[in-house]
């Protein structure tokens, strides 16, 4: 909607796109296979390493994150092989329809959307696979449909106490440079991840963090695979070239994030994000709402996903604050549709854009109707002031 001043994008993604990145992109064509471009290339493959933290094979595909979460599968499966997923939500479910569709068999550990994996039934369902059936489980890292984050450390740790030989595989989409993570450490085989989240790019990359396991799996593997290969991906790469057109300005842009991200320090762009997923869930208990998840440990610092009271209509409350304040909140997917609405807290985002946005919900829920206590800005006021006098201090030691 146009209108007098910017548009608040506050979707869970994509997100808002840094000045910096945007000029970064603003650049003419290059030949992406002349000598200028190997510099552009090789700082993306290796800085992507760095945000991973991954000393293995980064691929960088043109392409959306469902694109990622195909090329994890096909160049790691066999036709017919079985895949564990675990139902954090909607983006899980759809990963789940994606390897059905390509032949391989898939059993859910059926969740409520209302908390991230847990770790213990992932052990349980391997302790019980004797005869190894189970080639992956597939985890969904920060569950953007429901603001849920799985805890992938304790997911590894299942399958090591199982005994298990399963790769791990993870969807980052939403979680990579905005949350705690950690590819190496962590013993995860392939992650998956987007440009448009924490990235702070548009759509049009896609990633996948290849362990050494999941290397050896690829030569065995046998789902038909092309666009996706990670083999056609590894020779250029080396010299910082790509087997097909790869999307240079984006590749600028990637650059220029990551060196943001870099100066910001990993470690601070994941406390912000903690702290403001923290003030959002604030708001909306002093609103007298309900947070999606409701697992304390597994609540979200990237979204927060606020359910209606029964009987308001969540989308028709995003359309009075698209209509009103200029401001686009996420919509509930699938089984929530219509209940949730979600806040997005993530990517190039500060304490000021988070309580404008606050600020617009609250207006919002008064213009609709819909039964609130005033407050919830406050609330998140005070956590925020609260974070900022906490810095100052430990600055001050
Ligand atoms: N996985 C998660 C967690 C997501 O949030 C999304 C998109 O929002 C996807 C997968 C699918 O990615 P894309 O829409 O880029 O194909």
């Amino acid at each position: 909607m146009a209108g007098p001043g910017r548009h608040f994008l506050q979707i869970p993604g994509p997100t808002n796109v840094p000045d910096r990145v945007l000029r970064a992109m603003d650049m003419p064509t290059m030949d992406h296979r002349g000598p200028a471009f190997a510099d552009v290339g090789k700082r993306a493959l290796d800085g992507m390493k760095s945000i991973f933290k991954t000393q293995g094979q980064v691929v960088i595909f043109p392409g959306s994150g469902t694109g990622a979460w195909e090329a994890a599968l096909v160049n790691t499966m066999s036709p017919g092989d079985l895949v564990l997923m675990y139902e954090t939500g909607h983006f899980a479910t759809l990963w789940k329809k994606l390897a059905d569709r390509l032949g391989l068999r898939t059993e859910f550990i059926e969740g409520d959307w209302r908390s991230g994996a847990d770790a213990d039934a992932i052990e349980t369902r391997l302790r019980a696979d004797t005869a190894g059936e189970i080639k992956a489980v597939c985890v969904v890292h920060n569950e953007t449909s429901t603001g849920s984050v799985s805890p992938i450390a304790d997911v590894r740790k299942a399958i090591d106490a199982a005994g298990h030989p399963a790769l791990l595989m993870v969807d980052t989409i939403s979680s990579l440079a905005s949350l705690d993570y950690r590819h190496d450490e962590w013993g995860v085989d392939v992650t998956v991840a987007g440009s448009q989240k924490g990235l702070m790019l548009p759509p049009g990359l896609s990633f996948n963090a290849v362990s050494e396991k999941a290397q050896a799996a690829a030569k065995t593997a046998r789902l038909p695979r092309a666009y996706w290969d990670w083999a056609d991906m590894a020779g250029p790469n080396e010299t910082g070239y790509f087997p097909y057109t790869p999307a240079t300005n984006l590749l600028y842009g990637l650059n220029e994030a990551i060196s943001m991200l870099h100066e910001e320090g990993l470690d601070n762009v994941f406390a912000r994000h903690q702290s403001h997923g923290e003030a959002a869930r604030r708001a909306v208990r002093a609103w007298g709402l309900e947070v999606l998840c409701n697992t304390p440990a597994h609540c979200s610092g990237v979204l927060t996903a606020v359910m209606m009271p029964e009987g308001y209509s969540a989308d028709a409350f995003r359309k009075v604050t698209l209509e009103n304040f200029n401001m686009s909140l996420g919509n509930g997917l699938s089984k929530v549709a219509d209940r949730v609405f979600r806040i997005g807290h993530l990517g190039d985002f500060n304490d000021l854009m988070l309580m404008g946005t606050l600020s617009g919900v609250e207006m919002g829920l008064e213009l609709s109707g819909v039964p609130y206590r005033r407050g919830g800005t406050q609330a998140a006021l005070d956590c925020l002031t609260g974070r900022q006098q906490t810095r100052a201090e430990d600055a001050a030691e």
